[in-house]
């Protein structure tokens, strides 16, 4: 392609279609690549979308948008082989418009979001793979694709290619994701009526439950796992770093049977019709893990940047922001008349640190290396609170004061008084 464009935009899915959008509007001539047949043909989410982030970007997105239902409430269970200790929140509140979180199917909604920034002005273009950054004194210039012939220049290009970016590291502008700071997730989508689901859920026409779970789902491993409903069907599946899977010889469909077999998931999806299966990377090495996400003439957003925040298991909205928030200092850079150099595009990095994303990474930095080498949060500790609530609950003859001896004794005798105190410590230490 001999025509030049302002930004080229790498990747079809969250980040790439908010960033495409903005550059759009804010006048820029847009090129995106995408390597699938469609937007959102390749990509995997679980999936919660969160209507903040993308209601920066497109305010009215809930007249078109497909979303399937809004969450009115929130289950969180740890589990261990045969029960479940959770905290259920429901709220009316949640019922009220503006919804506040949706579940959709990537899918269709990626294909939305890519109509939009087509109407925008933006040139996409499937089926084409980036191979690699066209690099010329220092300076990224445009791309390599598949196609024959097929480079193309611009002053910038925005690398949204998700987790585990290859472009990134051929350029040199990242090293290998290392395998404890990435999770590999499965997931499926299991059919069944909308009124069973509403039946089971107890829920609504449109409205919507999201489990998360954690304890033996994962293991012993670091991870955890998600059920959420959909309008006629529930999409639920389970996710662990690379480096537990390989030192543990799990593999990851094992898992996910597992946790369909759990006697509290079992019933969820009984009779369900299981029509997709997928499986993706997850970078869930927070900020520690950031790479340099700018320089001459490029910029990262998304998973690619690892922006992804694993314990409130949010993703796609980093995604949007940091691909609007790309897209923001490149419309601004070109109103000024300003090159877009790495020293120009530093205001991108300003205005992530000036974000939630940058903060909320911040405020967790530690937990991936606790969690990483302090499995008992995975083992010990779901199995003797499971214990515990179930004593406190049975009644058979033993006193109350008894039963709490006895669970006091358990505590210690599993991970001594030091090892409480310091597990104390260093759960504090991961989400302070
Ligand atoms: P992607 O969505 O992966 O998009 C990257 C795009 O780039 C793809 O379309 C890909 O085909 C394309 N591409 C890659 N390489 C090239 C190339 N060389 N040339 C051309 N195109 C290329 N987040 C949430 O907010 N809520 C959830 O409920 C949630 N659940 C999840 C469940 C699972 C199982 C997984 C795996 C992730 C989940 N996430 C969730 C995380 C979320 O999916 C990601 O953070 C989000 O999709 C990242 O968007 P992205 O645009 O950076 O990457």
């Amino acid at each position: 392609m001999t025509e030049k464009f302002d930004v080229i935009v790498v990747g079809a899915g969250m980040a790439g279609n908010a960033a495409a959008y903005t550059l759009a509007k804010g006048g820029l001539k847009v090129l995106q690549i995408e390597r699938g047949e469609t937007p959102g043909s390749k990509n995997v989410q679980g999936a919660i979308l969160y209507a903040d982030a993308l209601s920066k970007i497109i305010p009215d997105f809930r007249n078109d948008a497909p979303l399937e239902r809004h969450l009115i409430e929130q289950r969180v269970w740890v589990t261990d082989e045969n029960s479940f200790v959770g905290t259920h929140y429901r709220s009316e509140d949640f019922n009220k418009e503006p919804y506040n979180r949706y579940t959709i199917i990537r899918v269709h909604f990626d294909q939305w979001f890519n109509k939009k920034a087509r109407e925008a002005g933006v040139l996409t273009i499937c089926e084409t793979t980036v191979t690699e950054l066209l690099i010329e004194d220092g300076k990224v210039v445009g791309v390599r694709t598949d196609r024959q012939g097929g480079e193309v220049r611009a002053d910038a290009v925005i690398l949204a290619d998700g987790a585990n970016s290859r472009l990134a590291v051929k350029a040199g502008f990242q090293k290998e994701i290392k395998p404890e700071n990435v999770a590999l997730a499965v997931k499926e989508i299991h059919f069944l009526p909308q009124e069973v689901i509403e039946a089971r859920f107890n829920i609504g026409e449109d409205e919507g439950v999201a489990i998360e779970l954690a304890g033996s789902i994962s293991a012993g491993m670091m991870g955890t796992g998600f059920l959420y409903t959909n309008k006629e069907s529930i999409t639920l599946g389970v996710g662990c770093m690379v480096s537990d899977f390989k030192e543990n010889k799990i593999t990851p469909y094992d898992l996910l049977d597992k946790m369909k077999a759990h006697p509290s998931i079992a019933p969820l999806i009984a009779g369900s019709e299981m029509k997709e299966y997928a499986a993706h990377l997850i970078p869930e090495g927070g900020y520690n893990a950031i790479p340099k996400v700018f320089g001459e003439g490029w910029m990262i957003a998304g998973d690619a940047g690892q922006f992804v925040n694993g314990i409130h298991r949010e993703g796609s909205n980093l995604a949007m922001t940091t691909g609007m928030l790309a897209a923001q200092t490149l419309v601004e850079l070109k109103a000024a008349g300003k090159p877009f150099t790495a020293s120009n595009l530093a205001e991108y990095k300003r205005k992530l640190d000036d974000s939630f994303v940058m903060k909320d990474l911040k405020k967790y930095r530690r937990m991936p290396d606790i969690f990483h080498k302090n499995k008992q949060f995975f083992t010990t500790y779901p199995d003797l609170i499971s214990k515990a609530v179930q004593s406190i609950i049975r009644v058979d003859g033993m006193d109350k004061k008894t039963k709490e001896k006895e669970i006091r004794k358990s505590f210690v005798a599993s991970r001594s008084i030091f090892g409480l105190i310091g597990d104390a410590f260093k759960f504090w230490r991961a989400v302070e």
